[in-house]
């Protein structure tokens, strides 16, 4: 191979080199049955590619009468593209020799790379090095292909053995093997592919540059990813938030279950599984997120065959009342409105349907109701203002014919720009006959809970799309010396900060505090008490005492020296039977805050996401109800009141029974506050305010037990 450089001697191709080629060569193509080689070359054929096709293999003179080419320099015509389906330990010299032809693109197939490790990383090295000296694209390698179904292209790139139709879904997938079931998942569904991309290692076109390239292609209306990991959550979360206020991106991200806990000592910590940093990013970017394939596949019917609706209010429409029942309780539990209808359209319906229907939302014409009845209850429905989405409801009874049934409804719902999805409960190959027979039928579902969850997912994408962008704001922060208290305690090896200073902070970025003393444990707690006042609280202080109530070192509400003396006594035995003794590092003594709703605020730092804030019902319950929200940085104002709407405690903060709405206002600030703070302060690494109790008067809220935790100081090159 010749000597490489890492100068970029041609320029980066764009992706359309890859996605738009004009001939393309497959290099270790084979006429031998059941080979990669073999069903590549034969999808290619097969699915009509609009170029031209060089089979490449030293073996063969001819592969299906075509001729084959020795080597990809012996073609006397240019190549644009180049698939890779030879063994591993050739491919960096056909890539070489790619190049040096100027090849645009490759589609590796080849696997033995990255993914087995040892050699294989120096073999992936290599591949990166040449795409930097060439500047070609390369996908892969370790991937099923790729699919373009342009008619002015028409690549099936794939050893896929299903043939896929053309339609407006554009989908990436990091698992190949899983790409397979995925085309055959689509085609079940009589849906359709604009681009099919297994990104394979990722070598050089990551899952990014394919949404940056599919958020600007016109037959993509909805884009499909299965991720099992992301490459770069920070241009991921850049490209989605922006892509997702126009063309919806579903994705299914493995590893949902991934249960258990970090190994942390703060609430947030604990709290904080595995995927709460994916949940949270995708919930903050408008990527709509689904456990199943079969869920997605449910989604991307609804999208692409369905406009996204004005509102949440549902109409059913049925000639059966088991399944609308079913139906009405999805809809309310996916918290969506029953659509109230008008006097006027129950009167228009009433004209036409026997006496024993039900004229209110769900609608059922029981079950004489054939496709006239469908066709008109359609029409009324959908004029009906108050209507936002429609479900119909068809269970065939004996002599109706679902198809005509069908006909009515897709006939109606052309003519209104409303969503209307189907529930037919009907055979088998219905589902595939209805959709080939009325292209434009509004989408088909077994199940009404289905159907449902899909109106729930788009109503979602619905209010992502009408959502305020929100605004970072930033308040003043002036303490010089936040700056040496934090890089004095990363210099002596990261940890807690000391209660002092962790007040310090805080105060530093403008949270209320309640006055505290810090008291040696040979020190005197009246002295302390008499600076504070009376009533006040007296706690344990200790770096390894996480909870200090487990251990009896809370006493709240304490109203003088006697008593004061008496708690300390109380303590100090409650703490010798805990055999906790020898960790007290000191006693606090801290004014009591006023009564109020105790509230968690907190920060973990993820390793691939950087800071992820909490916040959630605070106290000593927090592990036990789990009532709590994640979001990802950056957090604006906006994402700081969904955190705290969408606790299930939040009507508890509004005031339930006569009591006091929390100032909820100081709340959203504090959010703010704290994510300002952590983005100031990369040091920090954990932290937890819990409690911080609020109340109706913003100005009598406090921050009363809080920990920060700082990264240790990394030896700089050359230090022993
Ligand atoms: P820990 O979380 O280590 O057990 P905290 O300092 O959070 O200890 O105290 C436990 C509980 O005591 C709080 O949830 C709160 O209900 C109450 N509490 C603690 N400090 C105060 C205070 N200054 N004013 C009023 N209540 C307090
Ligand atoms: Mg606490």
């Amino acid at each position: 191979m010749t000597e490489l450089t890492s100068n970029i001697d041609y320029p980066r191709q764009t992706l359309d080199a890859v996605f738009k080629p004009k001939s393309i060569a497959v290099i270790g193509a084979t006429p031998k049955r059941g080979t990669i080689g073999h069903q590549l070359l034969q999808n290619i054929f097969q699915f009509g590619f609009s170029g031209i096709v060089f089979p490449v293999n030293p073996k063969y003179e001819s592969i299906h009468s075509i001729k084959c080419y020795p080597s990809v320099s012996s073609i006397p015509d240019p190549v644009d593209l180049a698939f890779i389906v030879i063994p591993k330990e050739s491919v960096a010299q056909v890539a070489e020799e790619c190049g040096e032809k100027g090849v645009g693109g490759l589609v590796i197939l080849s696997a033995g790379f990255k993914e087995v490790g040892g050699d294989g990383l120096k073999r992936e090295e290599e591949l990166s090095e040449l795409q930097r000296k060439y500047g070609f694209r390369i996908i892969g390698p370790n991937c099923m292909g790729i699919l373009n179904t342009a008619p002015s292209v028409r690549l099936n790139g794939t050893f896929a053995p299903t043939e896929p139709e053309s339609g407006s879904l554009a989908f990436m997938t990091q698992s190949g093997a899983l790409g397979v079931a995925i085309l055959l998942a689509v085609k079940k569904r009589n849906l359709g592919v604009s681009y099919f991309v297994s990104v394979g290692n990722r070598v050089d076109v990551s899952g990014d540059d394919l949404l940056e390239y599919w958020a600007a292609d016109e037959r993509s209306n909805v884009i499909g990813l299965y991720l099992e990991s992301f490459g770069d959550p920070r241009r991921f979360t850049n490209l989605s938030k922006e892509i997702t206020r126009h063309k919806p991106i579903i994705v299914v991200k493995s590893g949902r279950t991934a249960a258990g806990s970090r190994a942390a000592s703060s609430h947030t910590g604990q709290l904080a599984g595995l995927d709460i940093a994916v949940d949270a990013l995708l919930h903050q970017c408008g990527v709509i997120r689904v456990s199943t394939l079969e869920e997605m596949m449910d989604l991307v019917l609804a999208l692409t065959k369905n406009p996204v609706p004005k509102g949440d209010r549902v109409c059913i429409l049925t000639n059966a009342g088991g399944p609308a029942i079913m139906a009405t309780d999805a809809v309310v539990n996916e918290g969506l409105t029953m659509a109230k209808l008008t006097g006027a359209t129950r009167k228009k319906l009433a004209g036409f349907l026997p006496e024993e229907s039900s004229l209110r939302n769900p609608v059922d014409m029981i079950a004489s109701a054939g496709p006239d009845e469908y066709g008109k209850a359609m029409e009324v429905i959908l004029e009906d203002k108050g209507v936002d989405t429609v479900i119909v409801i068809f269970v065939p009874p004996m002599l109706v014919e679902p198809r005509e049934v069908m006909k009515q409804v897709a006939e109606a719902s052309s003519h209104h720009k409303k969503p209307v999805y189907c529930v037919l409960m009907a055979e088998d190959h219905y589902y595939d006959e209805i959709p080939r027979q009325f292209k434009n039928a509004p989408p088909l579902y077994r199940f009404p809970e289905s159907a449902v969850r899909a109106i729930s997912a788009v109503n979602g994408y619905r209010i992502w799309c009408e959502r305020p962008e929100g605004n970072i704001t930033t308040f003043p922060c002036e303490d010089p010396a936040i700056e040496n208290i934090i890089n004095d305690q990363r210099q002596s090896g990261g940890g807690y900060l000391s209660p002092v200073d962790v007040n310090r902070v805080l105060r530093a970025y403008g949270f209320p505090l309640c006055n505290v003393e810090l008291v040696p444990t040979d020190g005197d707690v009246v002295v302390a008490a008499e600076k504070i006042g009376y009533p006040l609280v007296l706690k344990v202080h200790g770096e390894d005492i996480i909870h200090k109530s487990d251990v009896g070192g809370v006493i709240v509400d304490i109203p003088d020296e006697r008593q004061l003396l008496g708690a300390k006594a109380q303590m100090d035995r409650s703490l010798a039977d805990a055999g906790v003794t020898d960790r007290v590092e000191g006693f606090l003594v801290q004014e009591v805050a006023k009564s109020g709703k105790e509230v968690i605020l907190g920060m973990t730092m993820d390793e691939t996401f950087g800071p992820l804030l909490m916040f959630g019902m605070g106290g000593k319950y927090v592990e036990v109800l789990k009532d709590i929200a994640f979001r990802v940085m950056p957090v604006t104002d906006v994402d700081a009141i969904e955190m705290i709407k969408g606790i299930r405690s939040y009507p508890l903060l509004e005031g339930v029974r006569g009591e006091e709405r929390v100032d909820i206002d100081f709340i959203v600030e504090s959010i703010q506050r704290l994510a300002q703070m952590v983005n100031d302060i990369p040091a920090i690494v954990e932290l937890d305010m819990n409690p911080v109790i609020v109340t109706a008067d913003r100005g009598a809220c406090r921050v009363v037990d809080s920990r920060i935790r700082v990264a240790p100081l990394r030896p700089s090159a050359g230090q022993t």
